[in-house]
């Protein structure tokens, strides 16, 4: 047997059974995922994911993420036990993993100084990413900032308007930010459009793409990112508890802090309950919510085959939702994986108990917290009254609130 095949297989036989053999392989999980693109950025995805597998390997480039993720970032995030949330709520206990404590205020930089090092490894010399919120948009220029790398952001011009102080903050730090008015000018033609300039630049130019979306090798690559996350929350809570939790809580957009911490309790998750947490934004007869592996059907969107939010014809329908990064009509490939296998649960939250849960933890613990974040609180609060004392959640504090405190 020929070396890799030894890996694939001890890697496979951590999951529960055969159905797993083909997990992760070739950029599919299970049928999900895969190359959905035009046939002139296949060689460039094949470039990257041939770069990524290398480098991912590559002892120099481990050290220099790890000392960047150190030092820039400012990792290990604390997996903080919020007593006085645990306690009103008067059930479980609580953690929260403080990806809000992040440079930036959130998960997103984990992604981008790993995608834009790469970029450097790779030679490239531009840098050009999608943003709807903002929130990807500035944490990819703060990377290319970092890497001395020339830097333009595509977004929509709707939400050029929405968040303009993420406008700013991009070109302090010396992005380009490039409007899009095509369509509902918002994240989703912001991607076509980056995609559109990519097909004209593939040469020069690494497309940083912000969340486990997009065609292989991103939804890999990104969750491999995004993992340390999960990584350190398993030794913190080993540490302080002495055990792995009962459950796992995290809001799902396109899926990346979610998996991020989920991946390494995977294997575990006969004991430890994993949940993710969409956006139900208006309820989900309104048709204005981003519940799209709860409420959406499988079609390929944005070059892979997952679930996405379509009507009849499978045109891409519109998300809704308070927060800005759960307001994506698609999700990342493994997540509709893990959601047919049953190994994830996937649930939804309403705009208006995301908003109650956001003011809770303020009051409880002085932390504001981002609306995304607040889903997942909201279904805490849920769930947490009516377990035993002795049970331990986690939720994946994904962002800080800042950016939030002035549209309500
Ligand atoms: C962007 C964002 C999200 C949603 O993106 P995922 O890829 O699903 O993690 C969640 N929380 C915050 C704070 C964000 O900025």
């Amino acid at each position: 047997m020929k070396k890799d095949e030894k890996k694939l297989k001890k890697a496979n036989s951590s999951f529960r059974g055969k159905e797993y053999r083909s997990y992760g392989r070739n950029g599919y999980f299970g049928e999900f995922g895969g190359i959905y693109v035009p046939e002139i950025l296949v060689s460039a995805l094949k470039e990257l994911e041939k770069n990524y597998f290398k480098y991912k390997k590559d002892k120099k480039f481990k050290e220099e993420l790890s000392f960047y993720l150190k030092n820039y970032v400012g990792r290990p995030t604390p997996l903080y036990y919020a007593e006085r949330l645990s306690n009103r709520l008067g059930g479980a206990r609580i953690y929260l993993k403080r990806e809000d404590l992040c440079h930036l205020g959130a998960h997103k930089i984990n992604n981008t100084v790993g995608q834009v090092l790469l970029a450097r490894k790779m030679g490239k010399k531009f840098i050009i990413a999608e943003t709807g919120a903002g929130q990807h948009g500035v944490a990819t220029a703060a990377a290319a900032a970092l890497f001395n790398m020339s830097c333009k952001v595509f977004m929509g011009s709707k939400d050029i308007k929405r968040q303009s102080s993420n406008v700013i903050k991009m070109k302090l730090m010396g992005a380009e930010v490039i409007e899009v008015s095509s369509g509902s000018k918002t994240l989703k033609d912001a991607v076509n459009e980056a995609l559109r300039y990519w097909v004209s630049r593939v040469d020069d130019t690494y497309y940083v793409l912000g969340s486990v979306v997009g065609p292989h090798p991103y939804p890999t690559m990104v969750r491999d990112f995004q993992v340390i996350i999960g990584k350190e929350t398993k030794k913190q809570i080993m540490d302080i508890e002495g055990r792995l939790p009962d459950y796992i809580i995290a809001c799902v957009g396109g899926g990346s802090n979610s998996i991020g911490v989920f991946y390494p309790f995977l294997k575990n998750a006969d004991s430890v309950k994993l949940i993710g947490v969409e956006a139900g934004g208006k309820g989900i007869k309104s048709k204005k919510h981003g519940a799209t592996l709860g409420y959406g059907d499988k079609g390929i969107f944005h070059g892979a085959f997952s679930y996405v939010l379509q009507d009849d014809y499978g045109q891409i329908e519109e998300a809704y939702s308070i927060s800005a990064g759960l307001d994506y009509p698609g999700v990342g490939p493994e997540h509709a994986y893990l959601k047919e296998k049953g190994i994830v649960k996937y649930e939804y939250i309403l705009d208006s108990e995301a908003l109650e849960a956001f003011k809770t933890l303020s009051v409880c613990e002085g932390i504001i917290p981002a609306y995304e974040s607040s889903h997942a609180l909201a279904y805490v609060a849920k769930l947490a009254p009516s377990l035993d004392k002795d049970k331990v959640i986690i939720v994946n504090l994904s962002g800080r609130g800042d950016k939030d405190i002035e549209n309500k």
